[in-house]
Formats: C-alpha cells, structure tokens, sequence
C-alpha cells in the first residue's frame, strides 16, 4: 500500500536471522512451538487485561489458537485471539531482541561450531520462523483499538510496516495473525498429519484449544487444553512434565529436578517447578528476576512475581492460587501476605526437594549443582533463617575430591580437628599450588578450595556448620598445633626452633611498617615465608573483589 514504510533490523536481530537462514539446524519443527507459544502469551494477557477491562474482549471470542494450511497459497497461517500488537509494538516486538541473554548467545553462535545445535537449545522465539519461511506478513490488531497494521518482511535486513487493507482488517477482529510463505523444502508443514504430530509432542499442554482448520472438513481441537499443573500426579508421566517444562520455560533441555504438589489449608494453590540440567544464557543478569509464573485460578498474572527468592531464581515453572483475588495488580504482587506466606512455603518446599535429591539421587543432583551452585551459594550470603539448610546443599571441590558436602568433609575430620578449613581464589591451579596449604596437607586435612565470586561474599562474615565453625587458612591463627602431621605421629608440635626470635627481629626490621606483624609459622613445611591477613582483617580475596568494585 501507500503508506508502506521500511524499517531496518537491530543489528543483533539481522545478525540472528543470517545465522539462521545459514545454518544447518535440522529441527526445523520447532518453530511452530514457537509462534503457538507466542500465541498462548497473548491469549493469556488478554485475559489478564480483560480483568480490569472486560470490554477488551469483544463479543465474547474465546482465547483460542488456529493453524491453518492454504497448499493454493503454499502458506501456513498461525492465528490467535489474543491481545495483539499496535504498530509501535510490532516495528518494537518484531525488530528487536529484548532478551538479556542475547548478546552472549550470539557470540557463542559465531564462536564454536557446532552453532545448530545452540538455536536449539536457546530458542530464538519468533525468527525460528525464517527457518522455514521466506516471507513472514503478520496481521494484528492491539485490543481495544480500531487500527490494523501489518508488519512483513523476507528476513534479510529489515522489515516493512503498513495499515491493513480493509479485506484484512474485517479478517483479523482481534488478535494476531501470522501468515509464513513457505521455502519450497519446507512444504510438509502443510500436512495435517505434521502440524498434529508436532503439536502433540510440543504443545500438548498449552492451555488454550489449539484448533486445526483443514482445507476440507470442520476445524478440529488437536492438544488436550489443560492446564497441567491442575491435574494428578498419578494420571502423569515423565514425558508429560518434560514437555510441559519445555512448554512453560521455553526451554529445549530436560529438567533434572521436577516438583509437584497441590497445597492445601489456609491457602490452597498448585506448584508445578522444575530445575533446568543446563545453565541458561541469562543467569547472572543484573536483575536477578525470577521466573515462577503466577496464575490465579488458571488465569496467568505474571512471570516475575518474586515467587521465590533470587538465589532460586533458575527454577522454572508455575504456581496457580485458589484464593489470591483476581484483580490483584501486578504492583500490589509485592505486598502481598498471602502471597508471602505461600512464597516461605514453597521456597521451603524447594529446598527440601534438592536435599531428598541430593541424598537420593546425588548424579542428578550434581549437574544442578554444577550448573547452579554458584546462584544458590548467594543464598548463604543473603539468606540468614536458611543458611544451615543451604550449607548443608552445598558441595564443594576439596583438596580430597570434588562434590563433597560439609557433612562428609566433618565425617572425615582429622583427630582433634575443630574447624572446616578453606581457602579463596581465583582458579583451582593457583589455589592447589598456594604455599598455604602445606601445613594442612602434611597433616591430612581436607580444605575447600572455593573459587566463585560469591565465595569471597558469604565467607566474609563468621559462618560454621553444626557447631563447626570455618575458617580461612589466609588469615592469621591457625592452630593446627594438636592435629598430628601425617607421617609423624608421635604428637611432636614441631614449636618454632629457638633461633626463629631473632630471624624474626631482623625481617621485622627490614619490613618496617609494611606489615603489621611477623610470626614464626606451622603452616608451612615447604615454603620459607607467605603473607597472611590478621585474624580480625578481611579475607584478601574479598579485599581484592572490593577494590575491582571501587568500594
Ligand atoms: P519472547 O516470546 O521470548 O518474548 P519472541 O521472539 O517469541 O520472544 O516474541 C517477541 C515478542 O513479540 C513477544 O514478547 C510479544 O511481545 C510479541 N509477539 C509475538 N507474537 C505475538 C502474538 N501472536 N501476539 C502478540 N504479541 C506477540
Ligand atoms: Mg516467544
């Protein structure tokens, strides 16, 4: 038309598209998750919006999704009556990439190889449709608004933004219509038996009717519409809560952690969580949201209510409220006392689940650790009321192995060891190699070698494990003194030799102000000297994090 305007990509988003018309990634099905699952969002804000303003669903269109093949046209249309796009939402939703994760996914994509293999595991939303697509024309109409506009584009470097023809506007009465213009290899996806087969094993779960509207014959629903989370634990299996975690996390990995119960009481609600086996590409954003979403009696309300506390914020999932009123703003989310109440229980449901993990099934258990020990270890830090709870969770690569937990490294103690024993570093080379742990090792002890940034954080105050107190082996008074050496065991505290007064009279005087003391040391058995903070002063890996920090 006329009014037609270009508009050019972020240059991200051209980038992405380029990446993905060249690539080989085979599992092209995916996209239709994708644009189903968009479609489900939108449905689910509409009624969210109808909330407050029930006139924003018009003549009483149920939420719906239909998928509708045209092998005249060679185009697969995907429809919704959800809350659709004004023109600024389009040119701003369908030209950028908001996601955090982004950035560094992409310089993943272009560094390894294997790059195909990463969209999977990513999901890139929306463009997944250029795989199969050589021209996209997305029809909507923003509920509430008279206006229609259509947002097209053939991938490339941009895309075009124009008012609806009349024809198109009577077509699309609310919501959004996405039409793909097929490539030629991509012809399947106009099979029936295709669209099912990847709706079932897809978007099975999607709340809303998915509706198939062949060429011939009546449209007919093909997912079973439910809300997952609602039903018996009994009547599910593994593969239903692998696809419902894909589903409501957008995610293509399994989760190795799967909790779900329906509390009831004072409060009755359904939880449904998962954690991930593999670290999204987001995890250390600033923000630190969390991504539990909200329903209330199965109307969803929000993905970023704080449902559970940041250092669980890789936990994935739903948690569907009995008895939260449904107009609860999403500002008023965040005062809430019901929904305090529930957030206490379930964070404490959470950890006790990765603690039965952690007993039960220690591999699986493990790769959560590995891939998210890290945010759970801000918890000992910022956590107070469940800092033993977290300890014991936690596992640690030690100078023994890798994986222990506290309880084993006190299991293990040494005679008339009192203490857990650590050092802080920046990579386990250097640690393994500090002069520090000399003494330990001539006596068997086992140190925890921690190497994560926060481990300079929850370190910094004093902390012990079941009366154990830790300590760290950078700074001054160690006692190892009753602990026997290893290969000497008749008890000899190997006291600083009768000379070491003077040796130290002379160091002390040459240093002068520089340091704060000099003492004759049973740390070390192979090294002659190491620099130790004082007792009281702040572990020097925390030092040095602080002043990175300029504080
Ligand atoms: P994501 O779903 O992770 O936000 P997508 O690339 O899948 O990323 O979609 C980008 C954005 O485009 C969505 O967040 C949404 O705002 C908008 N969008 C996409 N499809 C639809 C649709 N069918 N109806 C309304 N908005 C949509
Ligand atoms: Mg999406």
């Amino acid at each position: 038309t006329a009014a037609a305007e270009s508009q050019p990509f972020q240059a991200e988003v051209a980038e992405l598209l380029h990446l993905m018309v060249h690539s080989v990634y085979s599992e092209t099905d995916i996209f239709l998750r994708e644009l189903i699952s968009n479609a489900s969002d939108a449905c689910d804000k509409l009624r969210y919006e109808a909330i407050a303003n029930p006139s924003l669903i018009t003549d009483g269109t149920p939420p719906e999704i239909r998928i509708v093949p045209n092998r005249a046209a060679n185009t697969l249309a995907v429809v919704d009556t959800g809350i659709g796009m004004e023109r600024q939402e389009l040119i701003d939703n369908l030209g950028t990439i908001a996601r955090s994760g982004t950035k560094s996914f992409l310089s993943k994509l272009t560094e390894v190889k294997d790059g195909a293999n990463l969209i999977g595991q990513f999901g890139v939303g929306f463009y997944a449709a250029f795989m199969v697509a050589e021209k996209i024309v997305v029809t909507s109409r923003r509920a509430g608004s008279d206006e229609v506009w259509v947002w097209s584009s053939e991938g490339g470097s941009g895309f075009e933004i124009a008012p609806a023809s009349e024809e198109a506007a009577q077509r699309v009465a609310c919501g959004t219509e996405i039409v793909l213009h097929l490539k030629k290899d991509a012809a399947k996806y106009l099979e029936a038996y295709e669209i099912e087969r990847i709706v079932r094993e897809y978007s099975d779960n999607i709340q809303f009717p998915i509706l198939l509207v062949p060429e011939e014959g009546e449209p007919r629903q093909i997912n079973s519409a439910s809300a997952l989370w609602q039903r018996s634990k009994s009547e599910l299996q593994p593969e239903d809560y692998a696809q419902a975690y894909k589903q409501i996390a957008g995610a293509f990995d399994e989760p190795a952690m799967t909790l779900h119960y329906r509390a009831e009481g004072r409060q009755s609600y359904a939880v449904l969580l998962f954690a991930p086996s593999q670290k999204p590409f987001d995890l250390f954003q600033v923000e630190r949201k969390g991504k539990v979403k909200l329903y209330v009696r199965r109307v969803f309300i929000a993905d970023d209510a704080e449902l559970l506390p940041a250092y669980l914020r890789f936990i994935r999932g739903v948690i569907d409220s009995e008895d939260l009123p449904l107009n609860i703003s999403r500002e008023m989310l965040q005062n809430n006392p019901q929904l305090a109440q529930i957030r206490k229980a379930v964070t404490g449901r959470v950890i006790g689940e990765l603690e039965t993990l952690g007993e039960k099934e220690p591999e699986t258990f493990a790769k959560i650790w590995d891939a998210f020990g890290p945010v759970i270890k801000e918890g000992l830090w910022e956590d107070f009321e469940r800092r033993d709870k977290l300890l014991a969770l936690a596992r640690f690569t030690t100078t023994s192995g890798e994986n222990r937990s506290l309880k084993q490294i006190v299991d293990d103690f040494k005679p008339n060891q009192t203490e857990i024993y650590y050092l802080v570093g920046d990579s386990l080379e250097r640690l393994k190699s500090n002069p520090k742990l000399e003494s330990a090792r001539a006596r068997g002890i086992e140190v925890l070698l921690l190497t994560d940034p926060v481990d300079a954080f929850w370190t910094s105050a004093p902390i012990d494990f079941g009366g154990k107190p830790l300590k760290s082996l950078s700074q001054g008074d160690i006692d190892f003194g009753l602990i026997p050496l290893a290969d000497d065991k008749d008890d000899k505290k190997d006291e600083p030799a009768a000379d070491a007064a003077t040796t130290i009279a002379v160091i002390k005087d040459a240093l002068g102000e520089r340091v704060s003391d000099v003492r004759a040391s049973q740390r070390l058995t192979a090294s002659a000297s190491c620099l130790v903070a004082g007792g009281d002063a702040r572990d020097r890996a925390l030092e040095r994090l602080l002043v990175q920090q300029n504080r």
